[in-house]
């Protein structure tokens, strides 16, 4: 049997690597004063027609939805965002001391075409800023996620940035680009014309050579920006600029997903292939609203593990630490055996046991693989000999001598 099409198994050693991630995200974010949330890997499907938008890839055709045996509908989490303002609300967050900066890392469902770093299952951190309006709160999550990129050793990163200003603007841009792709029809790909009327924003990210003709030539939102809108991103863009970080203004970013707001942004990396998006996001201050919540204004990103994995060279993992190795040499001894590990582990060493019956030189084998510290040979006479790996030195203690001496880490000759 194999997993299912797009799904993938965490091995011991891709875990370890995760770990790392884990351990980066933990510290960045925690010092900025993020806290973790998880919320379930279902909803309900409304949460997501309503948060992420009926017009979108994702809500139209890349929902794993089902009955969920008592004729509700619920949906395996697509993203991250609608179901942590859904938390918000439900938890009454807004009486909290404002913004509300929360991180979540967990396993995410869309129903995609499988291919190299595009998965049906895969995995995202998250950070959400709820409850503040503030330039400096977009700022500082894409600083956050420049920091996690660079921390990961992420290469060849490059970063998009735009504003997409409120829905009033965009409404009014929509119509105007409308106009503009059904005065150039004919150029069109089909995709394209008949997407029109339903998300002519996604003909920017037409591979189609007369669609980008087109586009080449279409109005911007950026220039349509209202004067509040314009000084918001100028000061986004200020506070970038002072930190050195660079980005590319891209007036054509659309990302997949409806309840944008004003300032959006997307990492890529030049060291994948087709699927370059390593994390991105921005601010969403009516979804909130939408979501039956009050008016709350905030900010994310979200970021793929396996895309950020992919795109970094050698992660350094941090070995398990071994510290005794509990070798067998007569049968009678199993238990005594089983005993000295467990107490091992207890005093807060690391230790571990023989468990596959492999013969005395075999189990010294083993011990050199998991490069435990010292071995411990326990066999019919009561003493122990402790041999360490190091120095090669052995010496035959007490039972109850053992574990003071590893540790004390003294020498044994
Ligand atoms: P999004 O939620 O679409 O803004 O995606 C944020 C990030 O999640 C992307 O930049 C990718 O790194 C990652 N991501 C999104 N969809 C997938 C997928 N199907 N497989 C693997 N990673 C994904």
């Amino acid at each position: 049997m194999q997993a299912p099409r797009g799904t993938f198994d965490v091995l011991p050693e891709d875990a370890e690597r995760r770990q790392v991630v884990e351990g980066h995200v933990r510290r960045i974010l925690g010092a900025a004063g993020y806290r973790r949330i998880e919320t379930p890997t279902f909803e309900a499907t409304e949460l997501f027609s309503r948060g992420v938008g009926e017009a979108t890839d994702i809500v139209r055709k890349e929902m794993y939805t089902f009955d969920d045996g008592g004729g509700r509908s619920v949906t395996l989490r697509p993203e991250g965002t609608a179901p942590v303002c859904r938390a918000y609300i439900e938890h009454g967050m807004h009486k909290l001391p404002q913004p509300v900066k929360l991180w979540y890392l967990g396993s995410f469902y869309r129903r995609e075409a499988p291919q190299r770093g595009r998965y049906r299952q895969f995995w995202q951190v998250g950070a959400e800023v709820i409850g503040s309006a503030e330039a400096a709160t977009d700022a500082e999550l894409i600083l956050l996620l420049a920091e996690l990129l660079e921390a990961l050793g992420v290469r060849e990163t490059r970063l998009r940035l735009s504003s997409l200003g409120t829905p009033e603007t965009r409404a009014e841009y929509r119509e105007e680009l409308k106009q503009y792709l059904r005065a150039h029809e004919g150029r069109l790909s089909g995709e394209v014309r008949e997407r029109i009327d339903i998300n002519p924003m996604r003909a920017f990210d037409s591979g189609d050579p007369g669609t980008r003709e087109v586009m080449a030539g279409a109005p911007t939102l950026l220039a349509r920006l209202s004067g509040e809108d314009a000084e918001h991103f100028a000061q986004v863009r200020a506070m970038l600029d002072d930190a050195d970080l660079r980005y590319e203004l891209d007036p054509t970013l659309v990302r997949g997903l409806d309840y944008y707001t004003r300032t959006v942004f997307e990492f890529t990396s030049d060291a994948l292939g087709a699927q370059s998006g390593v994390g991105g996001g921005g601010r969403y201050d009516r979804l909130m609203e939408q979501l039956e919540g009050p008016p709350t204004p905030a900010s994310g990103w979200a970021a793929g593990i396996e895309r950020m994995l992919l795109a970094t060279g050698e992660l350094p993992t941090a070995p398990d630490l071994v510290d005794l190795y509990v070798a067998i040499a007569d049968q009678s001894a199993a238990r005594r055996a089983f005993e000295l590990a467990r107490d091992a582990r207890r005093a807060g060493l690391g230790a571990q046991l023989e468990l596959a019956g492999r013969s005395l030189k075999g189990q010294l084998k083993q011990a050199g693989r998991l490069r435990s510290r010292y071995v411990a040979i326990i066999g019919a006479e009561s003493e122990i000999s402790l041999k360490d790996m190091e120095s090669g030195d052995q010496r035959k203690l007490h039972p109850a001598a053992v574990i003071p001496t590893i540790l004390r880490g003294s020498r044994l000759s």
